[in-house]
C-alpha cells in the first residue's frame, strides 16, 4: 500500500516536473515565437498595402524563424536540462544537438527550404535522452585547470564516442519506426478531408497538444496535404468544375483553433468571466494579446492545460464539438461552405468573415462556437480552480521549491554573465539536491538544568546524499544567495510539523525551528505558520522559533507585530546566536523574547577572567529581561560546569547530545515518558 502510494507520488512529481520543464522551455522560446508572429503580421500588413518587396522580406524572415525554431528548441531544452546535471551546459548542448541532427537526418525530418531539422518533438527527445545519459553516467565538467585533466579527458572522449555511436544506432531504429508508422497511418486511410478522417485527425491533434506537443508541427506533412488538396478543390470550384468540400484548411483554421489549439479563446473568456483566482486572471490578461492571434502557449503551459487531467477533457472535446457544429451548419445548408484559406494568425471573428468569403455568417458561427466553448470549459475550469486553491494552501514540496529555483534561472537568463554564473552554479547545486529529495531534519536535545523533564529539541536541516551520508547545511548559503530563504523555511516548517505528528510529545516539551530574517519580515508569515499548524493538527504550544540576531537589526514594526501574533498563540520565541552581533541588548527589551541562546563564540572567549565575567553578566541580563538563557555549543565537562555556575537554564551541545534522526527522538521521548510515569 505504502509503496504504491510512493510510486503514485513519484509519478505525480515526475509529470509535474515535466510540465514545469516544458513551460520553462516554452517561455524561453517565447521571444522567437513572438518575433515570428510579428513578422507574419507585418508581412500581411505590407501585402494589404501593396508593398510586395517589404511583405516578401517579412515572410522570408518568418520562414527563417520557423526553420530555426526546432534547433533553438533543442539548444534551449539542452541548456535548461543541463542545470539539473553536473555536466557543463555547453557540452550538454553539443551532445543534444548532435543527437538531434542524427535522428533528423536518418528519419528524413529536414526542412525542404534550408535542410534544417524540422521536428520539435525530436528536439525535445534529443535533449531528454542526453539528460538521461548524463544523469545515468554522472558526467562531470571538463576543467582544463584540474589536476586529473588527462584522465577526465579520456573519460569524456570515451563517453562522447559511446553516445554518438548509440545515437547513430538509435536513429536507425527511429527511421524504421517512422517508416512503419507512416505506412500504418497511410493504410488507415483516414483522410482528414472526410468526416470520419477529420474527427480522427482532430482527436490526434488534441491529444498531442494535451501532452505539450504542437500537433501542427508534428503532423506537418498531413497539414501540407490538406493545404494542397484545399487549394486544388478551391481552384476547381472557381473554374466551375467541382463543388466545394465541406472540410478544408479554412474549416480547421477558422473554427477549430480559435485562440490557438483547443479553441482556447473560450477558456480565456471563461477565466475572465468566472474565475476568482487572481493568478489565473493575471495569466489570462497576459495571454490575451497572444491568444487574439491564436498563440496559446502562455495558457497551455501557464495554467497548465497540458498534463492536466481536468482541462485536457474540454481541450480535446471542444474542437470536436466545434467540428460537428460547423459540419452540421454547412451540411444542412444553414451557412455556405468555406471558400478561403485564412492565415492561422488571423484573429477569431475576422477569420470567420474572411473564410466565408467576406460573409458575416462566418463571424456569427464563430461567435456561437466561442460561447458554447465557454460553457464547455466552465465546469472543468471551476473544478480545476477549486483544486488549485486547495493545493496553494497545502504543502510546500521539493518540486515547488525546485520550481522557484528555475524561476530564478529564467530571470537570470537576462542578467549579467558574471553574476549569473555564480547564481547558475548555486541553482545547479540546489536543484540537484531538491531533485533527489534528500532533505531531512535532525534534532538536537536542549537539556534543562532544573526542570529535567521540560526538554526540547532544535530542528536542524541536513541533506542525505545518494551514498546515504548525512551532510551539514552548508547549502544554506546558496539559498541565501538566491534570496530563497523564505521558501526553504516553509519547506522546513512542513518537514518539522510532519515529523512532530510522529513524536510522543508531552505538555512541557517543545520543538524549535530556525527561521531566517527574510521569512519573519515577509508579510503573512505568522498566518502561514498558524495555518500549517492547523493543517498538521499540532498545538502551537509545542513550537518554538529561533531567530538570528541580524533579523532584529532591521528594527521593523512588521517584526514586532509578527512576534506578538505568534506569542499570542503560545509559540515561544528565542533569540539565536546571542553575542555574535551588535544590537543584542536594546532589542532584548524592545522585542518580546522568551529565550536567548548564547553563542559558542562567547564561551570560547570565556577563558580569561574578563570573558568569564561577561558570560555571567549576559546570563544575568537575560534573566532581567525575563528570558530563559540557553548555553549553546557545550563540548566539555569544564564548559558545562562553568555555564551551570553562571546560572543558565538550559544546555545544548555535543557533550549532551549530537543532532539525531527522528527515530532516536521518538525513542528518547518514549523513555522519558516511561521514567515519568
Ligand atoms: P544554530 O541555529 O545556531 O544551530 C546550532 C548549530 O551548532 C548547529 O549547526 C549544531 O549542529 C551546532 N552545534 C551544536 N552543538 C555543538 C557543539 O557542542 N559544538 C559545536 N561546535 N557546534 C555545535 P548546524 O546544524 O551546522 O547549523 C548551522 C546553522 O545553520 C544553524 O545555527 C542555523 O543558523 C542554520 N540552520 C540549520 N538548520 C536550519 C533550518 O532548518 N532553517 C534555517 N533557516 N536555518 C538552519
Ligand atoms: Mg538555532
Ligand atoms: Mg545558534
Amino acid at each position: 500500500m505504502r509503496s504504491s502510494h510512493q510510486k503514485f507520488k513519484a509519478s505525480h512529481l515526475a509529470s509535474h516536473s515535466y510540465i514545469y520543464d516544458l513551460s520553462a522551455i516554452a517561455l524561453l522560446l517565447l521571444p522567437l515565437t513572438l518575433s515570428n508572429a510579428i513578422a507574419v503580421l507585418l508581412g500581411h500588413t505590407f501585402n494589404q498595402l501593396d508593398y510586395a518587396a517589404a511583405s516578401n522580406l517579412f515572410f522570408h524572415l518568418s520562414n527563417l524563424l520557423i526553420n530555426i525554431y526546432p534547433l533553438s528548441f533543442c539548444v534551449i531544452a539542452g541548456y535548461y536540462l543541463s542545470h539539473k546535471t553536473t555536466f557543463s551546459s555547453a557540452s550538454f548542448i553539443i551532445y543534444s544537438v548532435t543527437l538531434f541532427y542524427l535522428l533528423s537526418i536518418e528519419s528524413g525530418s529536414l526542412s525542404a527550404s534550408f535542410n534544417f531539422p524540422n521536428n520539435p518533438l525530436l528536439a525535445l527527445l534529443s535533449a531528454s535522452i542526453t539528460y538521461l545519459y548524463c544523469y545515468r553516467f554522472n558526467l562531470q565538467q571538463l576543467e582544463p585547470q584540474s589536476l586529473d585533466f588527462s584522465s577526465r579527458l579520456f573519460k569524456h572522449v570515451f563517453h562522447f564516442f559511446l553516445f554518438t555511436s548509440s545515437a547513430l544506432f538509435l536513429s536507425k531504429i527511429m527511421a524504421k519506426l517512422v517508416t512503419y508508422f507512416t505506412a500504418l497511418i497511410g493504410s488507415m486511410n483516414a483522410d482528414p478531408l472526410t468526416f470520419s478522417g477529420g474527427i480522427v485527425y482532430q482527436t490526434i491533434l488534441g491529444l498531442l497538444g494535451a501532452i505539450g506537443i504542437n500537433g501542427h508541427n508534428m503532423l506537418f506533412t498531413i497539414k501540407q496535404t490538406i493545404y494542397a488538396d484545399t487549394q486544388q478543390n478551391m481552384a476547381d470550384w472557381a473554374a466551375g468544375e467541382a463543388s466545394l468540400n465541406i472540410i478544408n484548411q479554412g474549416f480547421y483554421d477558422a473554427f477549430l483553433s480559435m485562440g490557438g489549439s483547443g479553441n482556447t479563446i473560450s477558456l480565456l473568456l471563461c477565466i475572465l468571466l468566472f474565475s476568482k483566482e487572481k493568478n489565473h486572471i493575471m495569466l489570462a490578461l497576459t495571454a490575451l494579446p497572444l491568444v487574439m492571434f491564436n498563440i496559446n502557449e502562455v495558457l497551455l503551459f501557464g495554467l497548465p492545460i497540458i498534463f492536466n487531467p481536468l482541462l485536457i477533457v474540454p481541450f480535446v472535446a471542444l474542437p470536436i464539438i466545434s467540428f460537428l457544429m460547423t459540419y452540421l451548419a454547412i451540411f444542412s445548408g444553414i451557412i455556405s461552405p468555406v471558400t478561403n484559406i485564412v492565415d492561422w494568425m488571423t484573429p477569431p471573428l475576422f477569420s470567420g468573415y474572411i473564410a466565408m468569403g467576406d460573409n458575416i455568417e462566418g463571424t456569427l458561427l464563430q461567435l456561437v462556437i466561442i460561447i458554447t466553448g465557454i460553457f464547455v470549459y466552465r465546469p472543468f475550469y471551476l473544478a480545476f480552480a477549486g483544486k488549485y486553491a486547495l493545493h496553494n494552501k497545502s504543502s510546500i514540496t521539493n518540486a515547488s521549491v525546485e520550481k522557484s529555483i528555475f524561476q530564478h534561472l529564467l530571470t537570470n537568463v537576462r542578467t549579467s554573465a558574471a553574476s549569473s554564473l555564480v547564481h547558475s552554479s548555486a541553482q545547479k547545486r540546489l536543484s540537484q539536491m531538491l531533485h533527489k529529495d534528500g532533505f531531512v531534519m535532525y534534532y538536537q536535545l536542549l537539556q534543562p538544568i532544573v526542570k529535567k523533564d521540560a526538554i526540547s529539541f532544535e530542528a536542524l536541516l541536513r541533506y542525505q546524499d545518494s551514498a546515504g551520508n548525512i551532510c551539514p547545511p552548508t547549502f544554506i548559503s546558496d539559498f541565501q544567495l538566491l534570496k530563497m530563504m523564505p521558501t526553504l523555511d516553509k519547506l522546513v516548517i512542513d518537514k518539522v510539523l510532519a515529523d512532530m505528528q510522529k513524536m510522543p510529545l508531552s505538555q512541557n516539551q517543545r520543538i524549535a525551528i530556525n527561521i531566517s530574517v527574510a521569512s519573519i519580515e515577509e508579510e503573512g508569515f505568522a498566518e502561514h505558520l498558524i495555518s500549517r499548524l492547523e493543517y498538521f493538527s499540532i498545538p502551537p504550544q509545542w513550537l518554538e522559533i529561533e531567530i538570528t540576531e541580524e533579523a532584529i537589526l532591521n528594527n521593523s514594526d512588521n517584526l514586532l507585530n509578527t512576534l506578538e501574533i505568534l506569542r499570542s498563540y503560545g509559540i515561544k520565541i528565542a533569540m539565536d546566536d546571542f553575542g555574535t552581533g551588535y544590537a543584542s541588548f536594546p532589542h532584548l527589551l524592545k522585542y518580546p523574547f522568551d529565550k536567548i541562546k548564547l553563542d559558542r563564540s562567547l564561551l570560547l572567549d570565556a577563558t580569561t577572567p574578563k570573558g568569564k565575567q561577561l558570560y555571567q553578566l549576559i546570563t544575568k541580563m537575560g534573566h532581567i529581561a525575563e528570558c530563559d538563557v540557553v548555553a549553546e555549543g557545550i563540548e566539555t565537562e569544564e564548559e558545562f560546569k562553568f555555564v551551570v555556575d553562571c546560572g543558565v537554564d538550559k544546555i545544548q551541545g555535543f557533550l549532551i547530545s549530537r543532532p539525531m534522526p527522528l527515530s532516536d527522538v521518538q525513542k528518547l521521548l518514549k523513555l522519558q515518558d516511561r521514567i515519568q510515569s
